[in-house]
């Protein structure tokens, strides 16, 4: 009889587990702590949305709708896409769930998103953003209020270093429409050197082309013109006021004429924090203005600005890993013991301990997987040497200095110690 196959991982998924979770974790609660800093609200919003929310939002032309998008025929017809990135989902809340009445809002979330690109280091088909905007702010301020965020981010992820805040403005309308017949007449020049995706850009949104990783378009795109010539007074003191606003905060930039964003929605700030350490795959945030979005989806005209960072490339920039060890690890020295230990550990957990159980083997091998899990203490629960003492706590390999194993002792002890009506001193538990 042939065997059954076991099933596939998918290429581009990711099973999260250990040191790698750890950090993944690490990454999200940190985002939560700074985030609530910042009053950000946390939201939630739907992993599909209708196909037309990211093809309307994001522009039929962008690399993510036209080559990256999950998209597929639910059983009633309609056609659903995994989302690709979040702030068309959120804009599309915005409007269905008359938000506008919160207006301007400081949000945050996070979770997975969904492209279909070439697997590679720092490169899934689902990874997982987290993702932070403004909603209903024109000022320049929320701008600044944003990367002052995102900053503040990288430097308690202990990542900022080597990371550098890449800014560029993409002007307003007028200056838009000026800098690209510009860039065009530029492209049309050298239209014979220009990859074949330049070229269908070229068509529909020259501004792309600036942003291509195509090696034969790198040379038309860097000497193309810069925005700068073209910045109305009205764009050029919007910038001016986001520079000020990072200045006095603190956070260091660099002007990069060469940011554009992948998506048609942005205007004004452009934004990327790049890092030397991951080759191609360097950018660990990214956003900006989105003015023109939320009139794009049939609303009203919605000023917006936000970023989103990709989970796992900061998780791997992070230094170390924060290891979760038990405080407590709770050990039965026999069956006879069993209950007492639960008792001993459900009281230490509600008091708020972090404790694990041992139940698997005898007791050498119940201490031994306590010292794999790098227990700060063991509790044994038990007659360690016969009659007379009932409880001892002993420590392994221990960072912690005889004061800090005392006043453990003595925490523990003011847990138990009436309950089990015994006393215990700092080199253990005697039973008086
Ligand atoms: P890239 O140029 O690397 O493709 P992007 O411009 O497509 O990035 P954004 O749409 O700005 O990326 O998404 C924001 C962040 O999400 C990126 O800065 C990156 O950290 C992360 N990211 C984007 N695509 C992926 C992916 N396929 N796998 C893992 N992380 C990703
Ligand atoms: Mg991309």
């Amino acid at each position: 009889m042939a065997k059954t196959e076991t099933p596939r991982r998918i290429r581009g998924t990711q099973d999260i587990f250990g040191d790698e979770q750890r950090r993944f974790a690490h990454v999200l609660s940190t985002f939560e702590r700074v985030r609530a800093l910042y009053c950000f609200q946390r939201i939630d919003i739907p992993v599909f949305e209708s196909t037309a929310v990211f093809a309307r939002s994001l522009g039929e032309t962008t690399d993510v709708v036209s080559k990256e998008m999950y998209t597929f025929e639910d059983r009633g017809g309609d056609s659903l896409t995994l989302r690709p990135e979040f702030t068309a989902g959120i804009a599309r809340a915005y409007l269905t769930e008359g938000w506008q009445q919160f207006s301007p809002l400081k949000l945050t979330t996070s979770g997975p998103v969904f492209r279909y690109e070439r697997p590679q280091k720092g490169r899934f088909r689902q990874f997982h953003q987290i993702d932070a905007e403004v909603i209903g702010a024109a000022e320049p301020a929320a701008d600044v209020e944003l990367l002052v965020l995102a900053d503040q981010l990288l430097r308690e992820l202990g990542v900022s270093e080597g990371v550098t805040l890449q800014l560029n403005t993409l002007g307003d309308a007028a200056t838009r429409d000026a800098w690209r017949e510009a860039l065009v007449a530029h492209f049309e020049a050298h239209r014979g050197e220009l990859s074949e995706d330049s070229l269908t850009r070229l068509e529909k949104n020259p501004m792309r082309i600036l942003d291509s990783k195509d090696p034969r378009d790198r040379p038309i795109a860097d000497s193309a013109p810069d925005i700068d010539a073209y910045l109305t007074d009205e764009a050029r003191a919007f910038f001016e006021a986001v520079t000020a606003g990072l200045d006095a905060a603190g956070v260091a930039w660099e002007r990069n004429a060469r940011l554009v964003r992948g998506l048609d929605y942005y205007r004004h700030t452009a934004f990327e924090f790049v890092t030397d350490k991951l080759g191609a795959q360097g950018t660990v945030l990214a956003g900006g203005r989105y003015d023109g979005l939320i009139g794009s989806l049939g609303g009203p005209e919605t000023a917006g600005v936000g970023w989103a960072a990709g989970v796992e490339r900061l998780a791997m920039l992070l230094e170390e890993p924060a290891v979760e060890r038990p405080l407590v690890a709770v050990i039965p020295k026999s069956a006879d013991w069993n209950s007492r230990a639960l008792e001993a550990v459900t009281l230490l957990r509600s008091a708020g301990f972090s404790c694990s159980m041992a139940f698997k083997g005898n007791l050498k091998r119940r201490g031994e997987i306590a010292n794999k899990e790098a227990a700060v203490s063991k509790l044994f629960v038990g007659d360690p040497d016969g009659p007379g003492s009932a409880l001892e706590m002993s420590f392994y390999n221990s960072s912690l200095s005889n004061a800090e194993q005392d006043e453990l002792v003595n925490k523990v002890r003011d847990v138990l110690g009436d309950r089990f009506g015994w006393s215990m001193g700092s080199a253990g538990w005697n039973n008086p």
